[in-house]
């Protein structure tokens, strides 16, 4: 089954034994963050965010970035992922004196070898981070406007949703623009509707990163689904962090009764310990769908991918032949 994905973190893909491999590879010890099971081990959302920067402090240069990248997509395109968009910082890169060139080149590498080894397309979208304040993610957008690349599709904003608010980054979003990036933003997620509408009012975003607690405003639905705005769900993300109980009572099923355009995708996927195969076959199993809802998924992704139009065209194909084929 063809699957598409626009919703992960780069060092958030970084499987237990890769973190080990580069761990030993810079001298650095890591084995805090390990279970009895050689799995990541944390259990409250602070837990989580440091087993996260332990893990993204052992990710130190462009070889270390070609190495994630190219672990995360060649496994995943053995459960049939034909699409992938990738959050990317040029703070991290920063933080460990990695210049966005140099960092650039090794993620970049890293999406051509895959293509041309899977088939399996890469894209990459520029990240603010939050909670580092809009002074951060203007530098951030200013790397978009000096270094334009032909892998950087998009400019996103992710961190801790509680923490300014989305107008302070407006000029970071229109600096992006300026370089041709595509809009989406985390919103909605740990944070209320007000924190969508808020988003929605002062970025524009065509995508929307979670949203998951948008049923939660009749109006906002409407808005949502007038605007042709896609939700970025990640149904296994919001259940290890406790934003719902299971897959069951996840609302995906409800958004695509609603009509909003949904897609599925796996945001961190070892640290939730799931996989983008594990989370389409998830969803399918917990609300009864068919292969022609679960390729809905697949279809929305590619049509708000942010992707060039041949290449969008190219991958609608790829998945109608599927489809023709074996539904
Ligand atoms: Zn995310």
């Amino acid at each position: 089954m063809p699957l598409a994905e626009l919703h992960c973190h780069i060092e958030g893909t970084i499987a237990p034994d890769m973190a080990r491999k580069l761990a030993k590879r810079h001298k650095v010890k890591i084995s805090h963050i390990f279970g009895p099971d050689g799995n990541y081990q944390w259990s409250t959302f602070p837990e989580f965010l440091k087993t996260y920067d332990t893990v993204s402090s052992v990710v130190c240069t462009p070889e270390d970035y070609y190495d994630i990248a190219f672990d995360y997509l060649t496994r995943a395109a053995k459960e049939g992922l034909i699409y992938s968009e990738m959050f990317v910082s040029s703070e991290h890169p920063e933080d460990v004196g990695l210049s966005f060139d140099a960092f650039l080149d090794g993620v970049s590498a890293a999406l051509d070898d895959v293509e041309a080894k899977t088939g399996l397309v890469g894209r990459l979208i520029l990240t603010a981070i939050r909670h580092r304040g809009p002074e951060r993610a203007e530098r951030t957008a200013r790397n978009a406007q000096l270094h334009p690349h032909e892998k950087v599709v998009g400019f996103g904003l992710a961190g801790d949703e509680n923490q300014f608010e989305p107008k302070d980054f407006v000029r970071a979003y229109e600096m992006a623009s300026d370089a041709g990036l595509r809009r989406t933003a985390h919103a909605g997620e740990v944070a209320g509707p007000e924190s969508i509408r808020a988003t929605l009012d002062a970025l524009h975003p065509e995508r929307l990163g979670h949203g998951v607690r948008l049923l939660e405003d009749a109006d906002l639905v409407s808005r949502v689904k007038d605007g042709g705005v896609t939700l970025e769900l990640c149904p296994g993300s919001n259940i290890a962090i406790g934003i719902f109980d299971s897959y069951e009572t996840h609302p995906v099923k409800a958004f695509l009764d609603q009509g909003i355009k949904v897609t599925l995708s796996t945001d961190d996927p070892p640290f939730f310990h799931t996989t983008i195969g594990q989370e389409y076959a998830a969803v399918e199993v917990a609300h009864g769908l068919s292969r022609r809802d679960m390729m809905q998924f697949t279809l929305n992704s590619i049509d708000a991918a942010f992707c060039d139009e041949k290449t969008r065209k190219r991958l609608r194909a790829l998945v109608e032949t599927w489809i023709r084929k074996n539904i």
